[in-house]
């Protein structure tokens, strides 16, 4: 049994204030394999102090300096790289092999390319050549870093490394349903040897510390990935103490095929939504099919669904594993029978167990056909491996059921016709459009439209969300 229930406060690790054991799960074979503990406002308090006591030193350093600690930070990373994979595999219940190669390798990504980003980010600059007027960035201060459990590292990498960047320190509450991961980059940040207090990780649900961290007065600024449910709760906890809110939250990407897109883009659209076993936020679980080719679509999506394999996550290979909790699992698996009693046509999968797999939260890749956007399938987030197909005629009619749900994270189309692909991207309401299966570059901003949130994260938009922006005259 993994004990890990010390929180990480100004550089030590530390007792709670109040014993408050918590059970982490192993979703492939729902034995409890590690015990963290639930925090209270005391160590909320605690950590919040150490972080505000290191702003005053921590802010003043030089660029240079935090480079040099997020170097560190690097290697360290790269030496326990497979420790954190692994942790994850039993956390979240990734695939092994996806959890080293994706899961983790965002992690390092994300240090790269911030330490690229923070070599060449203007903290101050003259508002133009003839103006006396200068214009500063600095850093707002206290963070509290909420994260959530389908993206465990990638998440806190978006946070942390930015936050630091900038010279904010923090407090960081991962998600209790998977902080191992959280646990392990604690300690690497320790081992790196960033000073006392600039970092801090207290565990606990949202209720608890999640709460006690958004309505806290000395932090200055939240930044929250999760669900749109929390973001509105943390929205109107934080509203008394006026600190900035940034949110990146829930989704329901549209994935818009047109008759001339690419061979392979059905089967594309299929494996990009179920893989995470559909816990992405931007995955594109309501494909819209042109009716020209519909039918052949359908036999496409039904046949990569039945080829996608569902394993435990330690075993190496491509397939998918099981989703987080018994909690989701009984969301999703309900969700499923909502699309059947609504009348969607189900093509693939459906609400029993995978063959041989009597254990572990494990779902069958589901495919729904002659989806309406009125059904629920159709307008929930579900974060599980269910994806639906709904058809349409013309590029109007695609962009306006794209645009018809509350959310607006990531949209997807494909077509060769490179001047349409153009005008739908840019009539799509979504922080990001993905045509043709193309991947955004390292550094390019990630975020929300609507209720997805109203935060950018990565790149230099990334490092701009923790910074105040100050003018300053008579500066020459
Ligand atoms: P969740 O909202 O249940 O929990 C996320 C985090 O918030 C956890 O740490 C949780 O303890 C905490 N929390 C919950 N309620 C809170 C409250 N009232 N106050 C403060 N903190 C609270 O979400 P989840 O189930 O962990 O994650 C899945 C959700 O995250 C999905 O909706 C997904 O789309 C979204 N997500 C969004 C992005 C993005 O970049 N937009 C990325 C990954 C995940």
């Amino acid at each position: 049994m993994i004990d890990k229930k010390n929180f990480y406060i100004n550089g030590k690790w530390v007792k709670p204030a109040k014993p408050n054991d918590y059970n982490v799960v192993n979703p492939s074979n729902e034995e409890v394999f590690a015990v963290i503990s639930l925090g209270s406002k005391d160590d909320t308090d605690s950590a919040v102090k150490s972080a505000k006591r290191a702003f005053d030193q921590w802010k003043e350093t030089l660029v240079d300096e935090r480079i040099n600690f997020l170097e560190k930070l690097l290697k360290v990373y790269k030496k326990r790289f497979n420790e954190i994979a692994e942790a994850m595999s039993m956390e979240m219940g990734s695939p092994i092999d996806y959890a080293t190669m994706v899961h983790a390798a965002s992690g390092q990504a994300h240090l790269e390319d911030f330490i690229l980003r923070l070599k060449n980010f203007k903290f101050g600059e003259d508002f133009n050549s003839k103006s006396n007027n200068y214009i500063a960035r600095e850093p707002i201060g206290v963070c509290g870093l909420i994260t959530p459990w389908n993206w465990p590292i990638n998440q806190i990498a978006l946070k942390v490394i930015p936050a630091f960047a900038t010279g904010c320190t923090m407090i960081l509450k991962p998600s209790e349903i998977a902080p191992i991961s959280a646990m392990l980059f604690a300690e690497m940040i320790d081992e790196a040897g960033f000073p006392p207090g600039v970092f801090n990780l207290v565990n606990g649900d949202g209720a608890g510390v999640g709460t006690d961290i958004s309505g806290h007065p000395d932090i200055d600024m939240i930044s929250f990935t999760g669900s749109t449910r929390a973001g509105k709760l943390i929205t109107k906890n934080a509203a008394d103490t006026i600190k900035r809110v940034c949110l990146e939250l829930g989704g329901k990407g549209g994935n818009i095929v047109f008759a001339d897109s690419y061979p392979n883009a059905v089967r594309d659209g299929i494996r990009n939504v179920m893989s995470n076993s559909g816990q992405s936020c931007d995955a594109p679980t309501r494909m819209l099919v042109e009716k020209s080719i519909y039918e052949r679509a359908i036999k496409e999506a039904a046949d990569e669904a039945n080829k996608i394999k569902v394993d435990l996550a330690s075993k190496k290979g491509d397939h998918i594993g099981p989703v987080v909790s018994k909690i989701q699992y009984d969301k999703i698996i309900n969700l499923i029978k909502d699309g059947i009693s609504e009348g969607a046509t189900l093509a693939a999968g459906g609400p029993d167990r995978p063959k041989g797999l009597n254990k572990g939260y494990f779902i069958k890749p589901t495919i729904f056909t002659d989806v309406t956007n009125n059904m629920q399938i159709a307008k929930k987030e579900i974060f599980g491996p269910v994806l639906s197909i709904i058809p349409f005629e013309t590029e109007e009619e695609a962009i306006k059921i794209t645009n018809d749900t509350e959310y607006g994270l990531g949209n997807y189309l494909q077509t060769e016709d490179k001047e349409k692909a153009k005008r739908v991207a840019k009539k799509l309401r979504s922080g990001c459009v993905y045509i043709n299966g193309n991947a955004p570059d390292s550094g390019t901003p990630f975020g929300g439209y609507r209720q997805s949130g109203n935060g950018r994260e990565g790149g230099a938009w990334g490092l701009e969300e923790y910074l105040e922006v100050k003018t300053i005259t008579g500066w020459k």
